[in-house]
């Protein structure tokens, strides 16, 4: 990597690699040419405006958590026509924000939203697109904090109260039921439970008929993982499977669209977190490097246990391998890179680059200790 890209630039910071993010995105534009699949970006993953109006740019949807994600995807270039709304627990603000820019859908989760939204709506004069989101009970094998379509989930409406939920959205004046919606959970990296996925969709369309209910659109969410272990062997996702394994597996009506809201297939691979070595501290029996980037930065390692391949950018190559534990400067126990890296040896003011950190990593940066923001470079 040439690293004089990075002179000047205030560590630690987000570098986004936007030649290999446009090249994901047109991976994905040749993979659903032509189908019935409609992309929406998962905001949550990565609302930085410059990686958002890149997207935007390509003509995708985005798929927001919260009101704020919704005034950005506007601002950043998103048509608000395109614009889906999820969440368990949007305020009436939320709603009404939704409401007054005139979003494409409202993801329901629950029989109660249902009638708050339906009230809101009426009382704004505006009919409201929804889509009820189902918990289909399937285990996408992934980390028990990032599985969101098992029953005792906080998320979706359970399977037995689906069609009680239908019947009140299709009853009320305000609302317009467009489809169905799903999400399984996150970093999967394996087609089986998107495969489940289309079976149970097929299920509920077959039940639903008998009553009369045509859906214009099913929305199977995001939740396709990336390979965090070897980015430079796998830059981009192999979404010729995923789209194959979902358009394959559905039993689409004339019309029907699928709708995929991708977050960290899309930014994963193109971010890496870009810090400086403070010191290297010799211990009696282990060598830390101590970064100048924390959890505060990158919150995946102490939240989930994942890890980040380290790369020291400033080692010239063919330098004698070292085992190093890689920290960062927080106080807290949990704020640790890795453990028994083997790295090139390493120095005080070298430039480390954690990978794969464009998902899920600016987003859930804080200022814990007080610290600043990581800053922002789209080269
Ligand atoms: C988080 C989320 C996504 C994106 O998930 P990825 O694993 O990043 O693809 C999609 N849809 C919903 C409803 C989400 O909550």
């Amino acid at each position: 990597m040439d690293i004089s890209i990075f002179e000047g630039v205030r560590t630690p910071f987000y570098y986004y690699d936007r030649e290999l993010l446009e090249r994901t995105l047109d991976t994905i534009d040749a993979c659903t040419a032509g189908t019935p699949m409609r992309m929406h970006y998962a905001v949550k993953a990565n609302s930085d405006p410059g990686v958002m109006r890149i997207i935007a740019g390509r003509g995708y949807g985005a798929d927001c958590v919260s009101g704020n994600e919704i005034d950005l995807a506007v601002e950043c270039g998103f048509d608000p026509q395109k614009i889906y709304y999820a969440g368990v627990g949007k305020t009436d603000e939320e709603i009404l924000k939704g409401l007054r820019h005139g979003i494409g859908c409202f993801n329901i989760e629950s029989m109660e939203e249902i009638d708050i939204l339906k009230e809101l709506a009426a009382k704004e004069g505006r009919k409201a697109t929804v889509a009820l989101r189902v918990n289909p009970n399937i285990d996408a094998h992934t980390h028990e904090y990032i599985t969101t379509g098992l029953k005792e989930n906080k998320f979706g409406i359970d399977l037995r109260m689906l069609e009680e939920a239908v019947r009140r959205v299709r009853a009320s004046e305000s609302l317009d039921l467009g489809g169905l919606h799903f999400h399984i959970g996150s970093q999967i990296t394996i087609s089986e439970p998107f495969k489940i996925l289309c079976e149970r969709i097929n299920e509920l369309k077959t039940r639903f008929r008998l009553d009369g209910v045509e859906f214009r659109f099913f929305n199977v969410g995001g939740g396709l993982g990336i390979d965090y272990d070897n980015p430079d062997e796998n830059p981009i996702p192999d979404f010729r499977t995923y789209f194959d394994t979902i358009l394959s597996n559905l039993d689409l009506d004339e019309g029907q669209e699928v709708h995929c809201e991708l977050g960290r297939a899309i930014v994963g691979q193109c971010g890496s977190l870009i810090s400086r070595v403070v010191l290297v501290k010799q211990g009696l029996e282990k060598s830390f490097v101590i970064v100048d980037a924390g959890m505060s930065d990158l919150l995946r390692p102490a939240l989930y246990g994942a890890h980040h391949k380290i790369d020291n950018l400033s080692a010239a190559i063919g330098s004698e391998m070292k085992t190093y534990d890689v920290v960062g400067p927080i106080c807290e126990s949990s704020d640790v890179f890795g453990k028994g890296e083997t790295l090139p040896a390493t120095k005080r003011g070298d430039l480390i680059a954690f990978r794969s950190a464009g998902a899920y990593g600016s987003a859930m940066a804080s200022r814990y200790n007080m610290r600043d923001l990581p800053g922002s470079l789209i080269k």
